[in-house]
């Protein structure tokens, strides 16, 4: 299984000016080939490969001499890296490369011929760099990033192959939904409510005073420089704080359960809302189903989403009513309790949502299981009862379900597919 660990580095003095260096002539590269590129693709209507442009690095070594300063494969990896990001741009995974600038974060990458000791980095071309490895890299290490960010810290990405297969994902076991939110961070389908830490309000008033600070110097000089590092060092403060956040719950969800379900949010979309775009900036929600999908799959967990149209709030978990399932007016968002008309429960809004996404996602991944079994013993006509085996006690009737629910399009497809060709 592949692994990633990033350290901390404190090159010396002299490290920092070949570091510097290597990122300028790495940036550099970048920005030719592109633009090499754009031009090609203009004039010719054909594009370049990565390789392609791999191989005018040495006439341009011939021109530009102090490339050649610069360790090699690093700028060859460049144009690699270039041809993976249009690979990307073009199965539409990604935007359009862009031209990399000097004021942003700065970064080189080494495809092999580093080793990691105990207290240092051995770096080609650049000797002992100084580093704190906080945890065991054990295995094949494949490439390494050295990156500085906009506050001048340095890091090392170090990704390496621990030579173990990757675990097979059980779902016996406690099983537990989540569902975020603004006012409360996330709600688990066991009772639990997280406050949302909004750590970019707690910090506004600071980051404005050191913006304004910045803006009031004089462009190009040093003291402009100086005041920039404060801006950084708050938004990297907010970062930090936030991801502190964020690993600490989600580590804590997964240690807990074996099945963790979510929502598949379209941030993008609500990001769009211009009251609530601040809000949702900062709150962080995709990092933080990212960091539950690899911390529950590093340990043989099952992470699964459902999907956003899914009918979580207005649902009642006991008996599956819906409100105003005859009308389809969504939940009004300002109430918080309600209470079943059929079986009279009450309920707290968001943690009867958060039952209704754990017994979503118990229902598909019990549905796949089926699947897959009646698949593979070759007779799969009927999809079984994977519907029922959730709940086998409360019936549940398909009329106010929406049909992306029904279907289960997350990850299903393939199997449907191969349902309907037998
Ligand atoms: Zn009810």
């Amino acid at each position: 299984m592949l692994k990633v660990v990033k350290v901390r580095l404190y090159p010396d003095i002299q490290q920092q000016q070949l570091l510097a260096q290597a990122f300028g002539s790495c940036r550099w590269l970048w920005n030719y080939c592109l633009n090499l590129m754009n031009q090609t693709y203009k004039e010719t209507g054909k594009g370049l490969s990565g390789y392609e442009v791999k191989k005018i690095i040495p006439e341009l070594k011939k021109e530009y001499e102090w490339l050649s300063q610069t360790y090699s494969q690093c700028l060859q990896q460049v144009c690699l890296n270039l041809g993976v990001a249009f690979n990307n741009f073009f199965e539409k995974r990604a935007q359009y490369p862009s031209f990399k600038s000097k004021h942003r974060k700065q970064s080189i990458q080494y495809p092999q011929n580093i080793k990691v000791n105990e207290t240092t980095l051995t770096v080609p071309k650049i000797g002992n760099i100084k580093a704190i490895i906080h945890r065991p890299i054990e295995g094949k290490i494949k490439t390494v990033t050295i990156s500085k960010n906009c506050s001048n810290q340095y890091f090392a990405a170090i990704l390496f192959d621990d030579g173990k297969d990757k675990l097979e994902q059980k779902i016996e076991g406690s099983a537990i939904g989540v569902d975020v939110g603004l006012t409360h961070f996330a709600v688990t389908s066991n009772g639990s409510k997280f406050d949302n830490p909004r750590f970019l309000t707690k910090h506004e008033k600071n980051l404005k005073q050191k913006q304004q600070q910045l803006s009031r110097k004089q462009k190009g000089s040093n003291n402009r420089n100086k005041a920039r590092i404060k801006v950084a060092r708050v938004h990297r403060k907010i970062t930090n704080c936030r991801e502190d956040f964020l690993h600490k719950l989600s580590r804590r969800i997964v240690n807990e359960n074996q099945v963790i379900v979510t929502e598949n949010l379209n941030i993008k979309g609500m990001i769009k809302n211009p009251c609530l775009a601040k809000a949702i900036a900062q709150v962080g929600w995709g990092m933080f189903c990212t960091m539950l999908k690899y911390k529950a799959e590093n340990e043989g967990k099952t992470y699964q989403e459902v999907d956003r149209f899914f009918p979580s709030s207005k649902t009642c978990h006991v008996c599956l009513n819906q409100v105003g399932a005859n009308g389809h007016s969504p939940l009004p968002l300002d109430i918080r309790h309600w209470t079943c008309e059929k079986c009279h429960t009450k309920h707290d809004r968001d943690i009867n949502a958060a039952i209704n996404i754990r017994d979503e996602g118990l229902r598909i991944l019990r549905l796949r299981s089926v699947q897959v079994f009646n698949l593979s013993a070759a007779e799969g006509l009927t999809s079984g009862t994977g519907d029922k085996a959730c709940r086998p006690d409360v019936s549940r009737s398909n009329r106010g379900r929406k049909k992306s629910t029904t279907e289960l399009s997350v990850g299903q497809e393939a199997y449907c597919v191969r349902e309907a060709s037998l």
